[in-house]
């Protein structure tokens, strides 16, 4: 087992991460931006570098400041968190080239991966099923678009190649609209990821986000770990996750569990990762594959018992997964809640110094956070401060004890969406389960007169 990690990220993933190695008897090093120097978990930290001013493009996404962090603590292995350098296949390289241990998989994974095209067609071969569209990355004539569109019938979606968090994608609904909308989305996706390269999918009307937690060894182990229901989003992006997904069979979802798994084999995949799916008439779709730890990773610990950052530390060491597939079980029921430091209706960033941070607790309550009272949220990077999340027997009770964890929670200083969850969680259809993507833009929609 490695003897020092270096973790590449901030915030609650940063704490989360340092959290597991001191289980493991694993010293941290910390590396930090000038903005989050006062962070309690870069004071609780074995060692901590600071390495650069606050703007992420200067530390966070520094690398060659990263990899000297590590040179000069002597680390072993890199943790890259979520977000940030995790899904870049060109720091995984020179991390690995450094002679440092990558936790998360190869850079050729990375890379197959982190476009979204590529992705999609590895599963075509492997087996996983996905969203109707055009094959490939759209060409540049205008005719031979239109005529792709009519065949996948509208509205259609056009997504960056390369897009992440939400951003990258664009609704088409009649002919008139597309070509505009390729272009617009194809120079917006240039200058955010520096690849413009757009493909075209059938917009799902009413699907659900569920998505299949695995990890696979360096030994062709491969597991999965259950679904999680990501439904709740706003602006694309999640902000209530839960474990396991109401409603939907437990054969229906081993069969594509099983599908994931056995995709990880084929790719010769290793670490942990998701796949996430549109989920629409009882079937499921693949969009796409995040090759890291994951925000909501907390709600599959809680109902399977197994610590998964550990985990990944112990397979970038080269141990074997210290459980096989019938081993997994599902027990109870979890919800995660996103706090984030913004207004609950408008999303309306809200950064500054919390004056008052109480935090609820109790039996099954679990608080992945770095904020504490007087903690100062920077305005730099997301605005999530922490998750809150529960686990009980059943999906009622996870709903109570949300609810009751909700109602002791206190953050002054600073607007979080906690309202919104409050209002969220005695929602009657939330409550019934097996809202769809757009259920909470709608609810938001209903309830815009609100003072
Ligand atoms: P990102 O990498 O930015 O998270 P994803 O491909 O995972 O992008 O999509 C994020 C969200 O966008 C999905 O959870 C879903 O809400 C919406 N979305 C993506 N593709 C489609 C589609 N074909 N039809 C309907 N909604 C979609």
């Amino acid at each position: 087992m490695f003897k020092k990690l270096l973790i590449a990220n901030r915030g609650e993933i940063a704490l989360r991460i340092q959290r597991a190695c001191r289980e493991m008897g694993i010293r941290s090093v910390v590396v930090y931006s000038e903005a989050d120097r006062d962070a309690k978990y870069v004071k609780l930290a074995d060692e901590a570098v600071c390495i650069g001013p606050a703007p992420s493009a200067q530390s966070y996404l520094n690398m060659p400041a990263i990899i000297s962090a590590a040179e000069v603590t002597d680390a072993e292995a890199i943790h890259p968190g979520y977000g940030f350098l995790s899904e870049n296949a060109d720091f995984a390289e020179r991390v690995e080239k450094s002679g440092f241990a990558f936790i998360g998989p190869t850079s050729a994974s990375i890379r197959l991966m982190g476009d979204k095209v590529s992705a999609k067609e590895a599963m075509i071969k492997a087996g996983v099923p996905t969203v109707p569209g055009a094959e490939g990355s759209l060409g540049e004539d205008p005719a031979q678009i239109i005529r792709s569109a009519r065949e996948v019938g509208y509205p259609v979606i056009i997504k960056a190649a390369g897009g992440g968090g939400g951003r990258g994608m664009r609704v088409v609904h009649t002919e008139a609209a597309l070509i505009n909308a390729v272009q617009t989305t194809r120079s917006e996706a240039g200058a955010a990821f520096g690849n413009p390269a757009v493909y075209m999918e059938k917009f799902l009307q009413n699907p659900r986000h569920i998505e299949i937690q695995i990890l696979a060894d360096q030994h062709g182990h491969a597991v999965w770990l259950g679904e999680r229901d990501c439904s709740m989003q706003r602006r694309h992006q999640k902000i209530i996750e839960e474990a396991p997904a109401p409603g939907i069979p437990r054969k229906v979802i081993e069969k594509i569990g099983d599908r994931c798994a056995a995709a990880c084999k084929k790719i010769g995949y290793r670490g942990a990762g998701t796949f996430e799916f549109l989920f629409e008439n009882g079937e499921f779709y693949f969009i796409e594959m995040n090759t890291r730890v994951q925000v909501e990773h907390p709600v599959t610990e809680l109902v399977t018992g197994i610590d998964i950052v550990q985990t990944q530390i112990r397979i970038a060491a080269g141990e074997p997964l210290p459980f096989t597939q019938k081993q997994v079980k599902n027990q109870g029921h979890a919800i995660e809640c996103r706090v984030n430091a913004e207004d609950p209706y408008t999303f309306m960033p809200s950064p500054g110094r919390i004056t008052m941070w109480h935090p609820p607790g109790g039996p099954g309550v679990r608080v992945d956070s770095h904020a504490y009272s007087n903690y100062f949220v920077p305005s730099n990077y997301d605005s999530m401060i922490g998750k809150i999340i529960v686990h009980a027997d059943t999906r009622d009770q996870a709903l109570a004890r949300m609810r009751s964890a909700l109602s002791e929670t206190l953050v002054e200083g600073i607007k979080t969406n906690i309202p919104l969850h409050r209002e969220l969680m005695a929602d009657g259809r939330f409550i019934e389960g097996g809202t769809s993507i757009h259920y909470l833009e709608g609810w938001l929609e209903q309830h815009k007169q609100r003072p």
